[in-house]
């Protein structure tokens, strides 16, 4: 779909939930896709740009430096990589456990800035994935607020891939649910007001369980080349 239909197909949906248009980031998923199909998403209009692998999206960012361009971190990072990523990347969407959080806050202090991130949470369980489970993500809740050097603004999940987007309609509400659980807790100094939520396959069903970013891949780009 072209990005002008995609945008044209969100902002009637927000307008008919009474939600504003700015209330949505859409966020092109470039992982994989080739350096000119970015340069033309971002001709038509395009500006903010996820990746899913460090090196990649280093290499990338580098040659498209000529651009002006927000990026963002949705892969799974391991700790030995931080230093690559904290401050590198407007938003990192997958903080998926508590030492992970630690390692970010410690290299952000460091280098004296404040890296914004998401929590990451695995709301179906799945070993495969990443993420905190809503439960553990309570019990931790205090002592994560509390690290310096990271601001929390907000959840993400990645439910299972299922052929119905009706399916994954109950981990988008629990996401929404643990959101709202977490700020009565307190979240201090941490906005946690972003749902990070819905891909090419379910972002109609995201934002109406309250999305506040989708990230889009394929229906934007076109399939994927595989990782080799
Ligand atoms: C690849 C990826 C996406 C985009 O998926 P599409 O189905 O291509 O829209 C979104 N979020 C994460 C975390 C991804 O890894």
């Amino acid at each position: 779909m072209s990005l002008e239909t995609v945008r044209e197909e969100c902002h009637e949906q927000l307008k008919q939930l009474g939600r504003t248009r700015e209330s949505l980031k859409l966020i092109a998923v470039s992982k994989l896709q080739p350096i000119e199909k970015i340069r033309r998403l971002h001709s038509a209009g395009h500006n903010i740009f996820a990746e899913n692998y460090v090196q990649e999206a280093l290499l990338k960012q580098d040659t498209l430096k000529d651009l002006d361009i927000e990026w963002h971190f949705i892969g799974t990072l391991q700790k030995n990589k931080v230093k690559m990523v904290v401050g590198k990347f407007v938003l990192v969407h997958s903080v998926d456990s508590f030492e992970l959080a630690r390692a970010i806050s410690n290299y952000a202090e460091k280098i004296k800035t404040t890296q914004k991130v998401l929590i990451q949470v695995n709301l179906a369980q799945e070993i495969t994935k990443g993420g905190f489970d809503g439960e553990s993500l309570l019990k931790v809740w205090s002592e994560i607020t509390a690290l310096p050097g990271i601001e929390i603004t907000g959840l993400m999940t990645m439910p299972p891939l299922t052929d119905d987007p009706e399916d994954v309609r109950p981990y988008f509400r629990q996401l929404r649910e643990l959101q709202t659980e977490l700020l009565k807790q307190g979240a201090g100094r941490h906005p946690l007001h972003e749902l990070s939520m819905g891909t090419s396959h379910d972002y109609h069903v995201a934002i109406e369980e309250g999305a506040t970013i989708v990230r889009l891949g394929t229906i934007l780009f076109g399939e994927r080349p595989r990782k080799n």
